[in-house]
This record gives C-alpha cells, structure tokens and sequence, in this order.
C-alpha cells in the first residue's frame, strides 16, 4: 500500500511555527531524500522556507529533475502541482515543492514529454498500463517514473551561490494572491502574467460595486 506521502503538506510556509519549519528542515535533509540533486538545499527565507543553490549556476541549464507524485485526475488541483502534460500533475517531492514564486524568477520548470504525446486518449491508456505495470513490480505507483514523466528545473539566468532558486507560479486568476517577491517589477498578485490585466479590471468593478452597496 502506498499512500501520497506529500499529502499533509501546509503551503505558506510563512503561516509554520519556527518549530515546524525546523522540524520540515531535518525531515528534507538531502540525506533523507531520495533523489535529491547536488548542490541545493533548503533553507529558511524572510517569509518560511525556499530552495537555495550551493554552488554558482550557469544559464539555461539543468538543476535538477523534479520527482514526485502523480495525480491523473484531470480537474485535479493543489498549491502545488506542476502541470505535466495532457491528463497529469506531478505533486513536487523536496527539494522542489519548497521553490518560491518571484515576478522575476531565475528558473523554470520544463517538461520534458511532448505535449503531444500526451493529448490523445490512446496515449493515455498506454501510460496508464504502463504505470500499472510498472507500480505492481517496483514501489513506484503514482510517482513520476511510472508514468514516464519528465520534468526537470532549469536556469533562466547566471545564479550566484547561495541565491535563492525561484519560478513563476502563473497561477489563474481565481488562485490569484497578492505577491511579496520585492522584485523591482513585481505584478503585486501571484498571477499569470497575460491574466493581470483582467483581473485587476475585474477587482475594480468588485470593489466599485461594494461600495455602491454600502453608499
Ligand atoms: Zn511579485
């Protein structure tokens, strides 16, 4: 029996108790973590938790695969999930669950099966068997290597040692929370960058029309 072992996860690492940010620091130890890519550690941050580089990192390059549980659910959601193509979430495993968003990210995550290969309904059942078969000879279910997926995170640009490693969430419009990245050209809310606009439209007309009601 294999239960999601990520499932208890809290999100805002902000919200932890010293306590616990301590106690997640030693359960995530790179020695206790399978698979987890040289070179990186995580570590606390101005607001929770965040991933950090060890050594200095070179553009548009590898920093490591992101492991993890898959969801194939295809309305599936969580504060986390990665989107990995057609009918699958990929759930993070440390280090990479602990990635913060900025506005300027240095990194990104790429996927490495083809969006193709994922559209069609035959594909999906192959790699669903092919999962299924996969999981009843090895303890894989549900993680990335039974389905085939492929997701690595890589450089946007030059990172110096011990800067922090961040992604751009691009969340939709109704995740959408407003951002502390501090970056010079923040967006003000975790958000996909071609959503703003609307949704900043769409705030305005709420709050005209709250204050309508109380007028
Ligand atoms: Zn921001």
């Amino acid at each position: 029996m294999v239960t999601n072992p990520l499932a208890d996860f809290p999100f805002f690492s902000c919200e932890l108790t010293d306590q616990e940010i301590e106690n997640i620091l030693q359960r995530h130890h790179p020695h206790f973590v399978k698979h987890f890519p040289k070179g990186l550690r995580i570590d606390r941050t101005a607001c929770g938790l965040g991933v950090f580089t060890t050594r200095k990192l070179k553009a548009n390059r590898k920093v490591g695969r992101v492991r993890g549980y898959i969801e194939t659910r295809r309305d599936y959601t969580s504060d986390y999930c990665i989107d990995a193509g057609g009918f699958l979430s990929l759930e993070p495993a440390a280090p990479f669950r602990f990635l913060n968003h900025s506005c300027e990210p240095n990194c990104q995550f790429m996927n490495y099966i083809s969006v193709e290969e994922w559209e069609d309904e035959e594909r999906r059942r192959v790699a669903l068997e092919r999962a299924a078969s996969i999981s009843s000879r090895i303890n894989l279910a549900r993680t990335d290597a039974a389905y085939g997926v492929e997701m690595w995170l890589e450089t946007l640009r030059d990172i110096e040692p011990n800067e922090e490693l961040t992604i751009d969430y691009a969340w939709s419009d109704d995740r959408a929370i407003p951002c502390l990245c501090g970056s010079p050209n923040c967006r003000g809310w975790i958000i996909a960058p071609e959503l703003l606009n609307s949704f900043l439209r769409k705030l305005k007309r709420k709050e005209k029309e709250r204050r309508e009601k109380v007028a």
